[in-house]
């Protein structure tokens, strides 16, 4: 057995490099902390210099306040800070640092060099922290921090470094979410002598939206719907990509409370519920979410790298999170030119850290302004739909009725709201035609708009029996009630799954060891096949874990129910149940998408179209 070591304490130098293995990982988490710095003293303008993706060279020049000299020494000191001076301060911190450790733990792992200027000082000072030698020199106010050789003394660390390219990328990355965080602030970074990146501040109303097209890409505005809700005491602003964007990799998901950067699980099981009834599969949204929280309702002090935070109210977080994008996927797009073409309301702009003042809440649509004929719809959807949930409908008119096809519909079809006949007022357009029993083609303003019925039709039902799902009352007795012979798997679902199907408004019960009864079903769904519904049902019931959550239980059977009633492919309708059709669209949250998250419309506008022609070249 080996004798006890003694106990020593370890040195310093030692002590930070320990530290820096939690704090600095690769050169971007270099340039995060010295980011972070530059705006904790209050810089307008940042500057990134990378030699070889940030393993030769990191350096961060700003134009904050600056050190002067006693302070150059004290920066790069272990647990040496100037932004917290106790556990009170620590509770509600509002600067990015605060742990004191970012520099000291670089030195220990680098040569690092600081040269700075506070304001109304005549010269500058630099430091090389290696040597611990100062001298004046000449620079603006401000400081600039020089990051040389990272892990010239930890080869073992240098040799998990991957290629200047990745590097690169994600010193990149760590720049982006500094910037989105900060549009007031400029930001340019430059790798090997070069100009990569610039983005430059940004002031006034459009501040956030610039800032973000800047960085995501011009399509980002387009591609995604500002959002601002409050749940208690947690606002959240910003936008979210529209499920039709949503991306293989989740690259473009952005974060942050009260101004940070964060990866939290909270907030993204929160995004990710908010989606799950339009994003299918593994498809990951895109989104740029800032969360206001009382500083004293979140803990930043959980990790080093100070990138995961705890709140202390789980749950609100997550309802406003869930909330904001729900709702603003919730709204109903077709009223745009088009969905791609960036015209999208901006959120509003915020002032320093745009967490402060209130921001414009998200504008409606311009076709919502105007009120809908929803009454009108409504009429037309209940002679459509109302009838018969959807499947008997009456036999089909002829597809083409001549010119007057894309004027204002015939007695038989409009009501009198002559409102309604402006084609202006209606999003989807006018019903023209229908294309080989699965499209329908629609004119509006703008140009074609083709809509994929049976899709379209899925999402109406479904929200519509969430909404009866919601108000337990959308249950309709049968007359008379419905046998049929089952097998002895689906008699034991419906025992076991009795309650359950009662909550969707199916009444269903063994007659004896094979035979099952159907008693009542959905209202909206009383005309449509009771055998085939419940077999259906009975069928995904069995699929399911007993201890599947109930909520996503029952969306998921409302959605197997909708897609179960929704019009077929193959049907023809007539031009009146097309419009119905496109109106109820209309008037649906979430229309945009099918239960499965697929398109349920796309536009060619006219533009596109003459595109298409050559027309104007
Ligand atoms: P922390 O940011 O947690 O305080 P750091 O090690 O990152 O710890 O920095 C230590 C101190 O050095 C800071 O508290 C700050 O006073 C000073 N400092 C660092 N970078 C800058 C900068 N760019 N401009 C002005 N002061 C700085
Ligand atoms: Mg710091």
């Amino acid at each position: 057995m080996p004798s006890p070591r003694p106990i020593v304490e370890l040195p310093d130098e030692l002590i930070s490099q320990i530290a820096a293995g939690e704090v600095v990982e690769r050169p971007a988490s270099v340039v995060r902390e010295l980011v972070d710095n530059a705006l904790d003293a209050g810089a307008s303008q940042v500057t990134v210099r990378l030699i070889e993706g940030g393993v030769r060279l990191i350096g961060v020049e700003d134009d904050g306040v600056g050190m002067g000299p006693a302070d150059l020494v004290m920066a790069i000191r272990r647990h040496a800070t100037s932004k917290i001076r106790s556990l009170h301060d620590l509770e509600s911190v509002a600067t990015m640092g605060f742990r004191g450790e970012a520099l000291a733990a670089i030195a220990s792992v680098s040569e690092l060099t600081l040269s700075s200027r506070p304001a109304g000082v005549d010269h500058a000072h630099g430091l090389d922290a290696r040597s611990g030698e100062i001298r004046p020199m000449a620079r603006a106010q401000g400081t600039t921090v020089e990051v040389r050789e990272l892990f010239y003394s930890t080869p073992a660390r240098r040799q998990f470094l991957k290629s200047t390219a990745t590097e690169l990328a994600h010193c990149i990355e760590a720049v982006r979410r500094h910037a989105l965080a900060r549009p007031d602030v400029g930001f340019d970074i430059w790798h090997d002598g070069k100009l990569i990146e610039q983005w430059r501040a940004q002031g006034g109303q459009a501040a956030w939206d610039r800032r973000m097209s800047d960085v995501l890409g011009t399509g980002f505005l387009a591609e995604s719907i500002a959002l601002d809700a409050q749940v208690g005491a947690v606002r959240v602003r910003g936008r979210a990509g529209l499920p039709d964007h949503a991306r293989a990799r989740g690259d473009l998901q952005f974060a942050y409370v009260n101004g940070r950067y964060v990866r939290d699980k909270v907030i993204m099981h929160g995004v990710r519920s908010a989606y799950e009834d339009v994003l299918h599969g593994q498809r990951q949204p895109v989104y740029v979410l800032h969360l206001e929280v009382d500083p004293m309702r979140v803990d930043v002090n959980v990790h080093p790298t100070k990138i995961e935070v705890r709140f202390r109210d789980g749950r609100e977080v997550h309802q406003a999170v869930h909330h904001a994008i729900e709702q603003a996927l919730a709204q109903p797009r077709t009223g745009q030119p088009s969905p791609t073409d960036g015209t999208w309301p901006a959120s509003g702009p915020g002032e320093r850290r745009g967490l402060g003042s209130p921001a414009a809440a998200p504008q409606a649509a311009p076709w919502q302004q105007q009120r809908m004929p929803m009454g009108q719809a409504m009429t037309e959807l209940q002679a459509l739909w109302g009838r018969a949930g959807g499947l008997g409908v009456t036999e089909a008119e002829p597809l083409w009725r001549g010119p007057q096809a894309s004027a204002p519909l015939g007695p038989r079809d409009t009501a009198p709201d002559q409102a309604l006949s402006t084609p202006d007022d209606l999003p989807l357009g006018q019903a023209l035609a229908q294309l080989h029993g699965v499209y329908i083609l629609a004119q509006n303003t703008h140009g074609l708009v083709l809509v994929d019925m049976h899709a379209a039709h899925e999402r109406i039902v479904y929200e519509r029996l969430k909404q009866g799902a919601a108000q337990r009352n959308d249950s309709q007795q049968l007359l008379v009630p419905v046998s049929f012979a089952a097998t002895e798997t689906e008699v034991a679902i419906a025992q076991e799954h009795q309650n359950t199907l009662l909550e969707l408004g199916l009444d269903v019960s063994p007659l004896g060891a094979k035979s099952l009864a159907v008693r009542s079903v959905p209202a909206s769904l009383a005309d449509s096949d009771v055998v085939a519904l419940t077999r259906s049902v009975l069928g995904e019931l069995a699929q399911w874990p007993a201890s599947t959550v109930v909520e996503r239980a029952h969306n998921e059977l409302l959605a197997t129910m909708a897609c179960h009633a929704a019009v077929r492919a193959n049907r023809s309708l007539t031009l009146g149940e097309m419009n119905a059709l496109l109106r109820q669209m209309e008037a649906t949250e979430r229309a945009d998408q099918c239960n499965h998250g697929r398109p349920t419309w796309r536009m060619l506008s006219m533009k596109e179209l003459d595109a298409l022609f050559l027309r104007g070249r």
